[in-house]
């Protein structure tokens, strides 16, 4: 008898664990088989995988239980992803469940279209065509189409002849024709539609970056390569020449980029230079378009997928290579829905288990990825020049100044008269407002009170359009109220500047304009996101406003105008990343000017112009930055020195959450033996309470990360032994990368 090790695939802590099922004559299971099984006591259908067989089980046989049917008849996981998940599963303290889900998409129906063929099998067809060839017929009509031996889709034979389904079907019933069923992918990029380019005379330093990545494709113990290049000298170039090298040796090659990234625009220069062979994912694709994507992929149809995070998992069996592209951005990581994995560890590790080359690239890589380059632990390339070798003119704005000289306007005068020649000139404009949290909350003059929503503890955003209030946890939204809830008086005041309001003023200054606006409220339907750049790209506007949304990867030839409204909008965050986020944003935005063969400028308004993150972006200086924040890293004793690991509790009754939080406080005192874990916490985390429910956090320190994890881990396990945690969410963050 032989025996099935499955795991069963629901995302549930006390359920996951190994199984074993017997494997019954009738089915023919291999390893990596997603399967359907008896499960519990009520025998539920429940799926699972098979991650090993074999011919003994410690299990008593008489309660040992049959597989019950396959899902597919092929295996959805190769061996080294079954370790890729044994490997996910410690490292982000998660399910198995979950990380199978990762790797492997949701079950989804094909779609297959009929088609209509000669049936080859009929020893007599020859004498049933000449049959129908004699007299004219719809039936002699339909058969002429498929006479040389082409399989059609039905239901283009009915549009290209007029006809409906009975001559096709009469022909059938003669064994003339025989009906066929082929696939149709949902989700396939439109390759035919790009115009196919050629290969650029690359640059010297191009040249020294290329020359250096071959060497580490060909080398056996391979290092992830950073590639540190200002934006505009010409990374995805570098990019492509390294796919081509690799596709050449017949292996594939994933790219990662930032799901803002992920525009018409970059996916274009790929199949410009690889056509029918590229994939493209987002996370907009539906589940069978996923799928499909994925089976073209497991089939070895296409050889390059581009997509966010999740395209790491393409399961490409002879992977030679994962470009990440803008490395520095958060979006790789997922830090809400479990596993809550780092899509740049995931792609070490498929380097070490695949052997293929892992290309970290960006302008402004975040500092852990240039600490380790700096260690040795990555190579690094520098591309320090931009392909047209001009560099944007930016200058600092001092807001202060602008408020001494009664000057309140979001505008300052340098900024406005620059927008006013740009427009004369028929160059385009980008206005960048760095809007993390948000700006635009309403308070009382008088005193201070802000309007804030009742559910949240977050303060309301004010929406011009509708004018009203909302809350962009919850939703809930409310009339601005024409006196202040707490005293009284009429003194409201709207603070901050969103896009909204920029675009009036821009528009009440500059009536002739055309102005495009790209944020959150603009891009709620599908493609407008594609639209609006597009429109802007056509020259359809003079000026786009928009949020982080248009700081990265965009390359507009005839944008030679930047200006970043209020660069400090990111600084007082209490986030010790905070001058990091603020230095790659301002740096990132500046480059979206004077990339073609014009000179850009870039006006940064500020209100504290003297801060290290705001002038070293001015300068583009990133060493000098990196300098100055290492430092301080170094001494405040924050990441990448040690790590962080938060411990985040949610729950409806506030008073309990505290009370385990105490609890668990107490634990981890115990067992700190030499003081070698700094605690900091029970605290309300920075969101205190979203839609009613409260959020409190402990945060752990420590330098070694299996150390931390274990003991966080261990804790919590004492935790649920002393206590009932089922009223309580818990999430573990290991150096999140936004405050909660
Ligand atoms: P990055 O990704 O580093 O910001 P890009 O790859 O977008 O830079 O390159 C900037 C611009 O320079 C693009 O328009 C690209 O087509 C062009 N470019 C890149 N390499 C070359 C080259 N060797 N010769 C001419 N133009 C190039
Ligand atoms: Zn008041
Ligand atoms: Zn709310």
């Amino acid at each position: 008898m032989k025996y099935a090790v499955v795991i069963i695939s629901i995302g549930h802590k006390n359920i996951d664990h190994i199984f074993h099922y017997a494997i019954p004559e009738n089915l023919a299971v291999e390893t990596g088989m997603r399967v359907i099984v008896p499960f519990g006591r009520g025998n539920r259908p429940t799926e699972g995988y098979v991650i090993g067989i074999t011919d003994n089980t410690d299990v008593d046989a008489s309660t040992i239980k049959n597989i019950s049917s396959i899902c597919e008849e092929y295996s959805v996981i190769s061996p080294r992803r079954i370790e890729l998940a044994v490997w996910m599963k410690e490292k982000y303290y998660t399910t198995f469940g979950s990380c199978f889900r990762c790797i492997v998409p949701k079950k989804v129906n094909e779609k297959n279209f009929a088609c209509v063929r000669l049936n080859s099998q009929n020893e007599n067809i020859n004498e049933e065509i000449v049959k129908v060839l004699k007299k004219d017929t719809r039936q002699k009509r339909v058969l002429e189409v498929l006479l040389n031996g082409d399989e059609i889709p039905v239901s283009h034979i009915k549009t290209l002849l007029d006809v409906d389904d009975s001559p096709i079907n009469a022909l059938i019933k003669k064994g003339i024709l025989i009906k066929t069923y082929v696939q149709e992918y949902r989700g396939n990029f439109n390759s035919a539609l790009v115009e196919r380019s050629k290969p650029p005379v690359l640059t010297e330093e191009q040249a020294a970056a290329l020359y250096k990545l071959y060497s580490v494709i060909d080398s056996k113990d391979k290092k992830p390569l950073l590639i540190h290049g200002v934006t505009g000298s010409g990374k995805t170039e570098v990019y492509i020449r390294a796919i081509e090298k690799v596709l050449s040796q017949g292996k594939e090659a994933i790219v990662l980029v930032p799901e803002i990234s992920l525009t018409q625009q970059t996916v274009e220069r790929f199949v410009a230079r690889f056509g029918s062979k590229v994939a493209v994912t987002h996370s907009r694709l539906s589940d069978g378009e996923r799928y499909d994507q994925w089976t073209r992929a497991r089939r070895k149809e296409i050889s390059v997928m581009i997509g966010p995070r999740s395209a790491v998992f393409t399961p490409f069996e002879n992977l030679g290579i994962i470009i990440i592209d803008e490395e520095h951005e958060s979006t790789y990581r997922s830090d809400i829905q479990s596993p809550k994995y780092d899509a740049r560890e995931i792609a070490e590790k498929l380097s070490e288990l695949y052997g293929c080359a892992v290309v970290l690239g960006s302008a402004t890589p975040s500092l852990s990825s240039y600490y380790k380059a700096q260690k040795g632990e990555y190579e690094l390339i520098e591309l320090k020049h931009r392909v047209n070798n001009s560099f944007p003119l930016i200058h600092i704005v001092d807001m202060r100044k602008e408020i001494a000289k009664r000057n309140f306007s979001v505008f300052s005068a340098e900024l406005k008269n620059a927008i006013g020649k740009n427009l004369e000139n028929k160059r385009q404009t980008i206005l960048f407002l760095n809007r993390r949290g948000y700006s635009t909350f309403v308070s009382c003059r008088k005193c201070g009170y802000v309007m804030t929503c009742d559910n949240c503890n977050v303060s309301y955003t004010y929406h011009k359009g509708i004018n009203r209030l909302s809350c962009h946890y919850c939703g809930k939204s409310i009339k601005v109220p024409r006196i202040c809830p707490k005293c009284g008086s009429e003194y409201i005041k709207y603070f901050g500047a969103g896009t909204e309001k920029i675009e009036q003023e821009v528009l009440r200054l500059f009536p002739q304009a055309k102005v495009l606006r790209m944020d959150m409220d603009t891009t709620r339907r599908k493609n407008s996101h594609q639209t609006i750049l597009e429109d802007f790209r056509k020259g359809k506007a003079d000026i786009l406003i928009g949020t982080q949304m248009i700081a990265k990867g965009l390359d507009f030839p005839n944008v030679t105008l930047v200006g970043v409204m209020a660069a400090d909008l990111s600084l007082n965050v209490g986030d010790y990343r905070s001058g990091e986020n603020t230095f790659q944003l301002v740096s990132q935005v500046s480059g979206r000017a004077g990339r073609a063969d014009s000179e850009g400028t870039v006006y940064i308004q500020t209100y504290s112009p003297d801060n290290y993150s705001i002038r070293y972006a001015a300068q583009g200086d990133y060493k000098g930055f990196y300098n100055e924040e290492i430092a301080f890293r170094k001494n405040m004793n924050y990441p990448p020195f040690t790590n962080i690991f938060l411990v985040m509790m949610t729950g409806e009754n506030e008073y309990i959450l505290r009370q385990t939080l105490s609890q668990l406080a107490e634990i981890m005192r115990r067992y700190n033996k030499n003081n070698m874990f700094t605690r900091l916490g029970p605290t309300p985390a920075v969101i205190s309470k979203i839609n009613n429910v409260y959020r409190w956090q402990i945060s752990v320190k420590c330098e070694n990360e299996d150390k931390i994890r274990n003991y966080v881990l261990f804790c919590l396990d004492k935790l649920s032994k002393q206590t009932d945690l089922d009223k309580i969410n818990v999430g573990l963050y290991l150096n999140p990368s936004y405050i909660f």
